[in-house]
């Protein structure tokens, strides 16, 4: 039935016995050839061509199901649904004792993961008696399929071999395997998702069908070692230790076993077989450890286990690659098995410290792990016990927070009383003391989870380094732009724990009509669902009879159809007495999206997938040929997407708007998006500019909003925009200057990494300008980025809801008197180099000639600008390329410090 795939098995056989290592002491198992069972199906004969080209995603998957029926060793299930509606499947391998009490292991595993409940000698029993978890996932990136292949081997070696070394493996191991993280991908040889969504960047969100399954799955078997593997382009193999920085609530117990158990395991194994080129590995540039977006860095965190990233060079043949990655796999795998016990134990342990910190308020410090670097900036001095999120205002954002928290195994409280504090601190603020309401949740950091609540919760990320691979802000907090404190005293309030998340519904008693707050987006999105079903809705445009500003007012016939958007959205809904304040009616826009690319793939999901609102994609031809206003269309939006094909246009959109059309626009990096084509286009008074020296790789910055556009109804006095290095926009002199970075701190607040940033202060990030009888909204970055920003998506859902009624009185900017200033932003506008943001390297002036000679071994399409005594190199990403996918970005740094050039930051 089996018989050994030609050549890959001849290879595996002999690097298999150079893989092995001496057995600790006292060990029976002497390493030898290895010995197949032949009734395991290899998958060589399961695929043809198997290990010479990219088996697809239903070979791989019907390989699991196949193996699964051959071995009593191999478990398999699904994990969910992919978009393109593939089932996604998975296959846990292990001695057929360990997976006849699977539920005992995870008992056991978990037990290991709370020391208030598991004592230490019990924990030492069982990390001495229970296997370990770990897991291998390939292909998150559909065209890096190499590691994909390597999978069914890793899979197929365990599940076939009858040699100790295996019986030990799956004696000491449950190991998980996902051949493909992302089938669609993978069968159409695309990066992203069917949605067009970067999944290595959504263990953040878990947003997509993908990775929502996925992080359900390792929820129930969580592991000690998370392998993500990848393909780069590039030659040579990357694997741990990784470059600065790293996260500093990362646990110092996970980085030893990183650095000291699996890093050095595959160095040894590709040492041993390094010839001609093959098997040659490099470590740190650029692979850091801090963005909490990967699929190393969150299951990391979220479990604490070993996450790790592998990349492999796409520049060697293909059957070479998915050797490489089984080696890397293997030897890790391998390494686990040999200190499975001491793995546990110290798993134990790092939850006794966990808890430890959390009780005395301690963050964990900063430091840097590459020979020659310094920490450039410390995590202060502070206590930090607990977290405390408002359940009065963004109701539906506050929930969706807890329920994130609590997936995550966070342990959430409900103050049953208010709570004086003391040391009470507003994110992004100072203490003041303060009382807060019955109601308020309450994350207290005493619990195993506290470095996951640091990550999640935490008002700053405080970067030890400055070089940069992604983004460097994710607070959920300011991402949500809820209402959120923290405190160093500690306090034991009267307090419920959470056994469900919050939900949605109707309160109150009232019989005379239903309201909900319009304080966000979701809240948007439920009153559109409503006024779709034909329930009548009104929007307060200001605070009336005791309602906020923003406020839906619907009937209380309508109760059933509130009932479900309550539940859908997570609405907070009071049935109240009398009559209603009066309001604007709000009715459902017909809306038009332009334009392709990831931009546009995040706005269509948060209309489409996450608000449910209708919309149609226009096409730059389309345009043109006057869609807008033969289709009737009330809205345009242009997200941070290239407008190139607009530019004929422009007067078709500007007649559009001046008859009553809303365009909204907004910004990416490179003078991109919406927003830069409405100024060039003549629609605004706000200019652009690119200031030298400023470095925003991802980061949060808080903005002051106003009354002056009912674009920030319901919102509170302040926001938070995600940043990524777009131009600044001025403000406008004849519209309504609706959101503007402030002028000083404390206000001018910075989450994440930022330098030269003074430049953001007093200029524009929300304008409203009058054109003819319709409006134009310009935001000065991303409202909906990577569906992250939930806090800015609201003013996006009440730009695409403007009550035209209820707009400003500002000046048109059609009018004589708005000419000039017109015609200034014009001119402001400058060449689109976007969406993806420049590569920018900043090095000492004195060493700017020696970092070009470098850098023009690479490309001479480099400027160079001097600002605070640095001279910053810049080189264009006009499409946003990831490091690994770009030609050379990964090897800069490291020609640049091997050329002796100070590197003092690097955004990638
Ligand atoms: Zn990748």
């Amino acid at each position: 039935m089996r018989r050994i795939p030609l050549l890959l098995s001849l290879v595996l056989v002999a690097g298999l016995a150079l893989v092995t290592v001496p057995q600790a002491a006292g060990a029976a198992c002497e390493p030898g050839l290895p010995v197949y069972d032949p009734s395991v199906t290899s998958p060589g004969d399961a695929i043809p061509g198997f290990g010479d080209r990219a088996a697809t995603s239903t070979e791989l998957f019907d390989y699991v199901a196949t193996v699964d029926a051959d071995s009593a060793r191999v478990t398999s299930g699904t994990f969910g649904t992919s978009v393109r509606g593939k089932s996604l499947a998975y296959a846990l391998v292990s001695a057929p004792d360990n997976l006849a009490d699977l539920s005992a292991v995870v008992a056991n595993n978990n037990a290991l993961r709370d020391p208030r409940a598991t004592s230490a000698d019990q924990a030492a029993t069982i990390a001495h008696d229970s296997p370990a978890i770990v897991w291998y996932y390939a292909n998150v990136h559909g065209n890096e399929p190499s590691p994909g292949d390597a999978a069914a081997s890793i899979l197929y070696e365990l599940a076939a071999r009858t040699d100790c070394e295996v019986q030990d493996i799956l004696d000491n191991l449950v190991v998980g395997v996902i051949p493909t993280q992302n089938p669609d991908g993978r069968d159409a040889n695309t990066r992203a998702n069917a949605n067009g969504f970067d999944m290595n960047r959504d263990w953040f969100e878990w947003s997509q069908p993908e990775t929502i399954g996925k992080i359900d799955l390792l929820t129930r078997y969580p592991g000690v070692l998370y392998m993500d593997a990848h393909e780069m382009f590039y030659n040579s193999f990357f694997f741990p230790p990784t470059a600065d920085p790293t996260y500093h609530e990362i646990s110092d117990t996970t980085m030893d076993w990183i650095n000291d158990i699996y890093g050095p395991a595959m160095a040894d194994a590709f040492g041993a077989r390094q010839h001609g080129g093959d098997f040659t590995f490099f470590n740190f540039s650029p692979y850091d450890f801090f963005a909490m977006v990967y699929g190393d860095t969150v299951p990391d965190t979220l479990f604490t286990g070993a996450g790790m990233t592998f990349e492999k060079g796409t520049q060697d043949q293909y059957s070479q690659r998915v050797l490489e990655h089984f080696v890397a796999g293997w030897a890790s795998i391998k390494a686990a098995s040999d200190h499975k016990e001491q793995v546990l134990n110290e798993l134990y342990g790092s939850f006794v410290t966990a808890v430890a910190e959390g009780a005395s308020g301690q963050l964990e410090p900063n430091w840097v792990q590459e020979p020659g670097n310094t920490v450039t900036r410390e995590v202060p001095d502070i206590r930090v016990r607990g977290y405390f999120l408002g359940a009065d205002r963004a109701y539906a954002e506050v929930a969706r927070i807890v329920g994130r928290l609590m997936k995550a195994g966070v342990e959430v409280y409900r103050l049953d009383a208010p709570l004086e504090v003391g040391d009470l601190h507003e994110h992004g603020r100072a203490a003041s003391a303060g009382t807060l309401p019955t109601g308020t949740y309450w994350i207290p950091m005493d619990q195993p989870q506290k470095h996951w609540i640091q990550a999640m919760l935490g008002e700053d990320t405080y970067v030890p380094f400055p070089y940069f691979y992604d983004v460097t802000a994710w607070s959920n907090p300011l991402l949500g732009d809820v209402d959120a404190w923290w405190t160093g005293d500690a306090l034991s309030p009267a307090a419920a724990r959470l056994t469900a998340p919050p939900a949605g519904g109707i309160g109150g008693s009232g019989d005379g009509y239903l309201w909900f707050p319009g304080d966000s987006g979701w809240a948007v999105a439920g009153a559109l669902q409503l006024a779709r079903a034909g329930v009548q809705v009104t929007r307060l445009t200001a605070a009336a009879g005791g309602l906020p500003a923003g406020a839906f007012v619907v009937p209380a016939t309508a109760a059933s159809a509130v009932n479900d958007a309550a539940a859908r959205f997570l609405l907070n809904v009071t049935a109240a007495s009398g009559t209603p304040p009066s309001g604007v009616a709000f009715t459902q826009p017909k809306i038009a999206v332009y334009g392709g690319g990831e931009s546009s793939s995040h706005l269509r999901f948060t209309l489409g997938q996450q608000w449910g609102v209708p919309f149609d994609r226009l096409s730059g031809l389309a345009i043109n040929s006057g869609a807008l206003v033969n289709g009737g269309y009330d809205v345009l939006v242009v997200p941070g997407v290239s407008t190139s094909d607009l530019t004929r246009a422009k007067k078709n959109i500007g007649d559009w708007i001046a008859e009553g059309g809303v365009y909204v626009g907004t910004a990416r990096p490179g003078g991109t998006g919406g927003t830069p084509f409405a100024v060039a286009s003549g629609f605004t008074t706000s200019s652009l500019s690119t200031p030298t020296g400023l470095g925003v790789p991802g980061t949060m910055f808080r903005v002051a909003l106003n009354d002056k556009s009912p674009v920030t109804l319901g919102a509170p006095d302040f926001g938070y925009w995600y940043g990524l290095g777009e131009q600044l926009m001025a403000p406008s002199t004849t519209g309504a200057n609706a959101g503007m970075y402030p002028l000083t701190e404390p206000d001018f607040f910075v989450s994440g990494y930022a330098s030269g940033a003074d430049v953001l202060k007093g200029t524009a990030a929300l304008v409203d300008e009058k054109l003819g009888a319709g409006r134009v909204v310009l935001f000065s970055g991303e409202t909906d980025y990577r569906v992250y920003t939930t806090g800015t998506a609201f003013l996006l859902a009440n730009a695409i809801t403007y009550p035209l009624a209820a707009a400003p009185a500002t000046i048109d900017v059609l009018s004589s008197a708005a000419a000039s200033a017109v015609a200034a932003a014009v001119a402001s506008a400058g060449p689109e180099t976007g969406p993806g943001q420049a590569i920018q390297i900043e090095v000492p002036t004195n060493q700017a000639k020696a970092a070009v000679s470098v850098i023009e071994r690479f490309t001479t399409n480099v400027t160079v600008k001097r600002a605070r005594n640095s001279a910053f190199l810049t080189i264009p990403n006009p499409a946003g390329l990831d490091a690994e996918e770009h030609p050379f970005a990964i090897q800069l740094v490291p020609a640049l410090e091997d050329a002796g050039v100070k590197v003092r930051s690097a955004i990638l």
